[in-house]
């Protein structure tokens, strides 16, 4: 199989040592078996996270050490490949790991400020029917460095840097907790990017235990939740999910979260045509959210043409907010970024050609 090959080639290439994968801490201990001091870790680590492009570019550096490290380690884990630009100015990046897999990640442009999407694994397991990221199943969980890379060679290619990152690319990041928590550690680190916690935030469809261990372990990152229909019953239908963790534990423990926190939990709900867009649909969800230190996002779903689903268009967006509002729940309407270049949500696919099913 295609995969069983790739892995087994990235067994292979990964005997260079990936520096961009490990922490200050598993950078300090690497560098003190090379026997070097723990500040030469701090130096390289600032360096790896500002993306420094080669061991050559780090004159604070010996010129020795720069050298081991160019026979031993690399520093880039992914490769940009190719660039979307929207007529919004979005742009959509594909990015190939060592052994072959393709990611996505999107670089917007806001008001106050630039914001990177970045997937979280290769492929997704989701299955979600509104989303195309998940059509060929899961390929692997990306590594805190593949994550990383996406930042970088996005801020790069798109000649601005990122205020804020959102892991709510191609992949379940709570499925790939241990990475995702390390991608985040050290991109808060202050040695070296020393973005804020709350700079960050992290989309899951609502897988239970994740969320209880990022209520313990990530408290200060935004959660969003894929909630996308007011009961089990809607919420069957769209996201398998759904059948192993039903709504009223999952909106429990969103209610836990954001008592433990003191923070907003943003709801995701993308609406589709006839599924979960009427009033009774929405009044059932108003209810289900009533007194929750909480905010929806009303999403004008986006034509996956597999799907077979329809979205309600925007302005049944805007009158869903109204409606929600009037019941006491804050509520924006996304803007969409990038629909032309299939870079709006759950447009992004695996696979080199990006859109080409469309
Ligand atoms: N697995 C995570 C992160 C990836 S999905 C999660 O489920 O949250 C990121 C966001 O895109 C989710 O809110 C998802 O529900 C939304 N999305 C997926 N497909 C979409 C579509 N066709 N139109 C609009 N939003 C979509």
């Amino acid at each position: 199989m295609e995969n069983q090959y790739a892995a087994a080639r990235y067994d292979i290439i990964s005997t260079m040592e990936r520096l961009k994968d490990m922490d200050l801490r598993g950078l300090t201990e690497y560098m003190a078996n090379i026997g070097e001091k723990p500040f030469r870790a701090k130096q390289l680590f600032k360096w790896l996270q500002s993306g420094a492009g080669s061991f050559g570019d780090m004159t604070d550096l010996s010129k020795d050490l720069r050298e081991k490290l160019g026979r031993d380690a690399v520093i880039w884990c992914l490769k940009k490949e190719k660039e979307q630009v929207s007529r919004d100015g979005t742009r959509k990046y594909l990015m190939e790991t060592e052994d072959g897999f393709f990611v996505e990640t999107v670089f917007m442009k806001y008001r106050y400020g630039n914001s990177v999407c970045i997937s979280s694994q290769a492929g997704c397991a989701m299955g979600c029917r509104f989303c195309a990221s998940g059509v060929n199943g899961l390929e692997r969980d990306l590594t805190p460095g593949e994550m990383t890379d996406q930042v970088l060679l996005a801020e790069g290619a798109a000649g601005g840097s990122a205020g804020h990152i959102v892991i709510m690319g191609t992949g379940e990041p709570l499925a790939n907790f241990d990475n995702v928590k390390t991608f985040i550690e050290n991109t808060h680190d202050p040695a070296g990017r020393g973005m804020s916690m709350r700079n960050i935030t992290v989309s899951t469809c609502g897988i239970i235990p994740g969320i209880k261990r990022f209520t313990e372990e990530l408290p200060q990152v935004n959660l969003a939740v894929s909630l996308h229909a007011p009961n089990d019953d809607v919420r069957n239908e769209i996201m398998p999910i759904s059948m192993r963790y039903g709504i009223d534990e999952l909106l429990c423990c969103c209610r836990a979260h954001a008592e433990k926190t003191g923070r907003r939990v943003t709801f995701e709900y993308a609406l589709i045509k006839g599924l979960n867009d009427s009033d009774r649909h929405l009044s059932e969800l108003a209810g289900r959210l009533r007194g929750m230190l909480c905010h929806v996002n009303l999403i004008p779903l986006n034509d996956v043409i597999e799907s077979g689903l329809r979205g309600s268009g925007r302005e049944r967006a805007e009158e869903a907010k109204i409606f929600l509002e009037s019941r006491g729940i804050p509520c924006t309407v996304r803007r969409e970024l990038g629909a032309d270049i299939d870079a709006a949500c759950g447009q992004l696919r695996l696979g080199k050609t990006g859109a080409a099913a469309h």
